[in-house]
C-alpha cells in the first residue's frame, strides 16, 4: 500500500447527485478494491485511479479548509463519501472522516454517509448526538460471492451487525443492495433481504452500470423488470420500505431533509 499526502484548496465539492448538495472525500483511492467499482473514473488523481486499491491519497489539510468553508457556503446535505469509502482502514489512524463529520454537524450541515466498514461504530456517539441530521447506509452486494466482488472489504455479516447497532440508536439507516449484477449476485437477493428483514432500515437497490474498464455487463431491461418485481414482493413480505436508487430515493431523501 502506498500512501500519498496532498494539500487541497477545497473540501466540499458541488455534487452532481440530485439528493446531495455537496460531496466530501477525505481520501482518494480505496483499499477495498471492489471489482465493480466505477470510482476510478471519477478520481482526480492519476496514481490512485490507475492503481486502484493500491494507492491512498490523504488530503492532509482538509479539516483546516473545511472549517473555513462551512462558514461561507450555503448549508446543505453532504455525501460522505462519494468516490471512496470514508471508513476504510486508513481512517482508523487519520480520523479525517470523523473530524470532518464533527465540523459539518456542529455547523448545521446534514450528512449522508455510505460505507462498508464497521469502523463507523467508533463514531456512533457523535452520530447519535446529531441524529436528526444524519443518515447512514451500508452496502450489501453479496453474501456468498463477496470474495470475488469485494475481496478486501469487511465481511457482509459484520456490516449487517453494524447497521443493526446504528439503527438501534435511532439513526436513519439504509441498506444499499447493489450493484446487482446479472449472474453474479442477482440470485442472492432473497437471502440478503431475509437476513436484514428484522432491522429497521430502508432498502435501496440498483443495477450494475457499465463504466470503462469493468469486466461485468449490464443486464437486459427484461431481466431488470423481473428483479424489481422480486424485490418489491420481498419488501412487501417483510414489511420493508424499498426504493430503486434512480427513481424514488432522490425524492424520499429530499423529504427526509425537508427541514432545510
Ligand atoms: S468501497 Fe466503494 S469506493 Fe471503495 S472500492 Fe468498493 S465500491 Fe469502490
Amino acid at each position: 500500500m502506498i500512501i500519498r499526502y496532498i494539500k487541497v484548496k477545497s473540501a466540499l465539492s458541488k455534487s452532481n447527485l440530485k439528493e446531495l448538495d455537496y460531496s466530501l472525500n477525505p481520501y482518494l483511492g480505496c483499499t477495498y478494491a471492489c471489482t465493480y467499482c466505477y470510482a476510478p473514473n471519477f478520481t482526480p488523481n492519476k496514481e490512485a485511479s490507475e492503481n486502484w486499491g493500491k494507492v491512498i491519497v490523504v488530503k492532509e489539510n482538509i479539516l483546516e479548509i473545511l472549517r473555513r468553508e462551512v462558514k461561507v457556503v450555503k448549508k446543505g446535505v453532504v455525501g460522505v463519501s462519494t468516490i471512496t469509502d470514508p471508513y476504510q482502514p486508513i481512517e482508523a489512524i487519520k480520523k479525517l472522516t470523523k473530524e470532518s463529520l464533527r465540523v459539518l454537524l456542529e455547523s448545521s450541515f446534514r450528512v449522508s454517509i455510505q460505507t462498508k466498514s464497521p469502523l463507523i461504530l467508533r463514531d456512533l456517539d457523535l452520530l447519535e448526538k446529531y441524529k436528526s441530521k444524519v443518515d447512514v447506509g451500508f452496502t450489501i452486494t453479496s453474501l456468498d460471492n463477496y470474495s470475488e466482488l469485494e475481496p478486501y472489504a469487511p465481511p457482509p455479516k459484520a456490516r449487517i451487525k453494524a447497521i443493526r447497532k446504528i439503527s438501534e440508536r435511532g439513526i436513519e439507516s439504509w441498506i444499499f443492495i447493489g450493484p446487482i449484477i446479472r449472474g453474479y449476485n442477482d440470485y442472492e437477493i432473497e437471502k440478503i433481504i431475509e437476513e436484514i428483514s428484522d432491522i429497521k432500515v430502508r432498502v435501496i437497490y440498483d443495477s450494475f452500470h457499465y463504466y470503462k474498464g469493468l469486466k461485468y455487463k449490464e443486464g437486459t431491461s427484461d431481466w431488470w423488470i423481473k428483479i424489481k418485481e422480486k424485490i418489491t414482493n420481498l419488501c412487501k413480505k417483510y414489511n420493508l420500505e424499498c426504493h430503486e436508487e434512480r427513481e424514488d430515493w432522490v425524492y424520499e431523501k429530499k423529504k427526509l431533509f425537508k427541514t432545510f
